[in-house]
């Protein structure tokens, strides 16, 4: 079955709930016998099944690809982001369409899923601005009569391996802005969450783009390494967990490719005791918890430090009120985890925190939601008097778990955190502008927050994870998505003039 379109009043149109692939400009049906079930989390049932690609079938997304490139490579800027804009709005008219199909998907809470797409829909609202961002650099008279300038000139197919826990905006990362530099590009997203990018790819051609610009597979390592290997993929942007992030790195660098990893992460905040403490527990519920605390820039580590720790009763006071439920029930804080084996894992890192001496104030491993039995829930979890030797600590959870280490310093909380092995968010709660001005100085992590508690930054600048939470140089979105996305040429130009004959060959190289 070949059709223009995916989804018909938001359900897929392709029999027995297979997702296609978009491959040169048509969603099909891949020939593939192996398909993964795609699972509501809520429930278990099978909502639909993402193929496992053929071989045939990714050579033939790259070779469309390859062909993409060659025309819209020539595309002037503006003309570029007029269809992005065109796609923007399109984003726009169909956020809520798409967050329905998410939280389907996903499990989290309709107004999450909102903000899931929004975010991704900011990115794409910034690579309108295309134009403006490829701007070279010129300077007149380098030496006499001689000027040199540079372009900025788009690189090849790339491609985008994606994880489970913002299947719209973190697609949406990559694409848009990978596109708008002149590229084609090639979307592997999560085999646990596949829809909500086909509904982007969908309305990507609705957009008018040349057909075959994006295409769309899906499976797991066989495809991925297929991505990394080929030697027609000039970059490869990838977001996910540590092992597959070094995976993905070293492969694609090992074949010549420009690779940014995004990976995992254990984001920690400081609660100094100047700070507003009922903003400090609501901020604390809400970034621990949300999304069930599957964000990669969720507040996993509170570092609390002298009297701050008073407040600590309150906090698990406040964790306690929260409660997890379905998607479509406003009253649900959050969802469900992904799957059975996130929910597992999460299980054996509460039953280590018990083991390993921690101090368990709330423990959401027996958690239930009326109606839904089968759920991957966990309940608000709370460790206190967390050391930097348990694997509650070491390991992300990712998961609604808080855990705490109490300091009696700034300069303490400091040194723990630059120990630590990643360093994608950290933020402080202070009154302090001095104390808010060291930490933001001294702190080895890539994205930093003052009284703030998830510092992801707005497109125009960029998703800039450190130490382990990335591999790479250059990162998402914003002026160094440009600069990962293309190449600079530098021009050096002179031109003579008739009147004045020439000096001569020249045989040293000259000093001005
Ligand atoms: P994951 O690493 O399991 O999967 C990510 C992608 O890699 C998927 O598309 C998957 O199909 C593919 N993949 C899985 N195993 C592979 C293999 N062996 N070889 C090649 N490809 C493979 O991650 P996930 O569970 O989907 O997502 C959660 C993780 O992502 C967490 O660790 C989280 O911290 C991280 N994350 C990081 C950021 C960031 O910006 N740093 C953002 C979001 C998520």
């Amino acid at each position: 079955m070949t059709t223009s379109r995916a989804f018909e009043n938001g359900e897929l149109i392709h029999p027995e709930n297979k997702v296609p692939l978009l491959l040169n400009g048509e969603f099909v049906q891949s020939d593939t016998k192996t398909f993964i079930d795609v699972t509501n989390p809520a429930t278990q049932a099978v909502i639909c099944q993402a193929p496992v690609t053929t071989a045939g079938e990714m050579e033939a997304a790259i070779a469309s690809a390859k062909t993409a490139f060659k025309s819209w490579s020539e595309v002037p800027p503006p003309e570029r982001a007029r269809h992005m804009f065109q796609y923007q709005s399109l984003l726009k008219k169909h956020q809520a369409d798409i967050a329905t199909v998410l939280a389907k998907e996903t499990g989290k809470v309709f107004d999450d899923a909102m903000g899931d797409v929004w975010r991704g829909i900011e990115v794409a609202e910034h690579a309108c601005g295309i134009p403006s961002l490829v701007m070279g650099e010129t300077v007149e008279n380098v030496a006499r009569n001689i000027d040199t300038y540079s372009y900025i000139q788009p690189l090849g197919v790339c491609a985008g391996i994606t994880p489970f826990n913002f299947p719209a905006m973190i697609p949406l990362w990559m694409f848009p802005m990978a596109i708008a530099c002149g590229n084609s590009f090639i979307l592997k997203p999560s085999e646990q969450d596949p829809m909500t990018p086909t509904m982007l790819a969908e309305l990507f051609l609705e957009a008018g783009f040349p057909k075959d610009l994006l295409q769309l597979v899906h499976g797991g390592k066989e495809q991925v390494d297929t991505l990394l290997t080929h030697p027609d993929i000039k970059a490869v942007s990838f977001v996910g967990s540590v092992p597959v992030g070094q995976h993905i790195y070293k492969t694609g660098t090992d074949h010549l490719k420009r690779v940014q990893a995004f990976a995992g992460a254990k984001n920690h905040v400081v609660i100094m005791p100047d700070a507003d403490k009922q903003r400090v527990i609501d901020n604390l519920v809400g970034s621990s918890c949300g999304a069930a605390g599957q964000r990669c820039m969720a507040l996993s580590v509170a570092v609390f430090v002298g009297a701050a720790q008073e407040w600590i009763p309150d906090l698990k006071e406040a964790l306690s009120q929260i409660k997890p439920g379905p998607s479509d029930d406003k009253t649900s804080a959050y969802g469900p985890l992904i799957s059975p084996q996130a929910k597992e894992r999460a299980l054996r890192l509460i039953a280590s925190a018990h083991e390993q001496g921690a101090d368990v104030l709330l423990d959401g491993s027996d958690c239930t939601v009326p109606g839904y039995p089968n759920g991957n829930w966990i309940g608000p979890t709370l460790f206190d008097n967390v050391t930097v030797e348990m694997d509650v600590y070491k390991e992300e959870i990712f998961g609604p778990a808080l855990s705490i280490v109490r300091t009696d310093s700034l300069e303490d909380a400091i040194t723990l955190i630059n120990h630590n092995q990643y360093g994608n968010g950290t933020s402080i709660f202070t009154a302090s502008g001095a104390a808010a001005r060291k930490y933001q100085h001294e702190i080895e992590v890539g994205q930093v927050g003052i009284n703030v508690p998830i510092p992801v930054p707005l497109p125009f600048f960029s998703f800039t994870g450190w130490k382990n939470s990335f591999y790479g140089d250059l990162h998402a979105y914003g002026k160094q998505a440009v600069r990962f996305y293309t190449e600079t040429k530098t021009i050096t130009a002179r031109w003579f003039d008739e009147s004045i004959p020439s000096e001569g060959a020249n045989m040293t190289i000259k000093l001005k």
